[in-house]
């Protein structure tokens, strides 16, 4: 297996945890940051690298000038990590490229992958709380955390993450997967949803697979989590037992829903560095 726990998977903490010191935005250590650093780009849903595949390091890159404020989420091998995001109309030199920013490609290491992710959270979170849901009012930092103050209705605004369960189905010697029509030919995955108000996360698995698949689950057993920051999520994985009904695909929702056997050869399975390939693994293994 390649990942032996949750916690070494990319986009979780300890990815980076050798080389990351996290140096939250408005606290002491912030403002003293400054010069040459590493530069965590993103243009869309890629990341500008080196033609090493890594984040480039030194002074700010010309083409960001002006174009973009960039921030520092904390020190990455002691030199500051610079965090930025362009427009898509913006030229890139020849010197870098623009890596898709996903979990299936296999070219970023994981700890780029990683502090990537962490950029695109906190980005996504800075684009989206402009402004008070409450009243409108233009949100301000608040010093030393990621949230923002409304300083009209002292309301404060903090980060969103949301919560989904993605769970495994085992039947004696089989286990259910499912795929959307939007995943290339025969790739397939774990039945996966958000939770929904009112929820536990082990309810939100069995209501997902009732909804999904017309199947009723039982023994709904917690086995790890993954940061998922695309943009914003939290995927808490599970393994459960079949309890009853038969295979009824939402149509809505799936293209195609069925059992497997453990000996199957399986094709297109989800990428290694996802919690749904690392709970088929540790299933595989016999682990579960
Ligand atoms: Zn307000």
């Amino acid at each position: 297996m390649r990942y032996p726990l949750t916690a070494d998977l990319p986009f979780n903490r300890a990815a980076v945890q050798s080389g990351f010191v996290a140096i939250l935005p408005g606290s002491p250590q912030s403002a003293g940051l400054d010069g040459d650093g590493f530069w965590l780009i993103l243009q869309g849903n890629s990341m500008l690298v080196t033609e090493q595949l890594q984040m480039p390091f030194g002074p700010m890159p010309e083409f960001l000038s002006e174009r973009c404020e960039p921030s520092t989420i904390g020190l990455w091998q002691g030199k500051p990590l610079w965090i930025a995001a362009i427009s898509r109309s913006i030229e890139i030199p020849p010197s870098f490229s623009a890596e898709p920013f996903n979990a299936s490609g296999d070219r970023l290491d994981d700890a780029t992958l990683t502090l990537g992710g962490m950029a695109m959270q906190i980005i996504h979170w800075q684009k989206k709380s402009r402004f008070c849901s409450s009243c409108g009012g233009a949100l301000t930092p608040m010093p030393g955390n990621f949230g923002m103050l409304c300083p009209v209705c002292n309301y404060e605004h903090f980060p969103s993450i949301h919560p989904c369960a993605i769970v495994l189905v085992r039947r004696g010697d089989q286990f259910l997967l499912a795929r959307k029509k939007e995943w290339f030919p025969g790739r397939y995955g774990l039945v996966a949803g958000f939770l929904d108000m009112g929820e536990s996360l082990e309810e939100c698995a069995a209501r997902e697979v009732l909804e999904e698949t017309g199947i009723v689950i039982k023994n709904v057993q917690y086995v790890g989590s993954q940061c998922w920051p695309f943009p914003s999520q939290l995927m808490a994985g599970f393994i459960a037992d079949y309890e009853s009904g038969e295979i009824v695909v939402d149509e809505s929702e799936l293209e195609d829903a069925r059992w497997f056997n453990r000996d199957e050869p399986l094709i297109g399975l989800p990428p290694h560095r996802s919690i749904a390939r690392w709970i088929l693994d540790r299933y595989m293994l016999g682990s579960d």
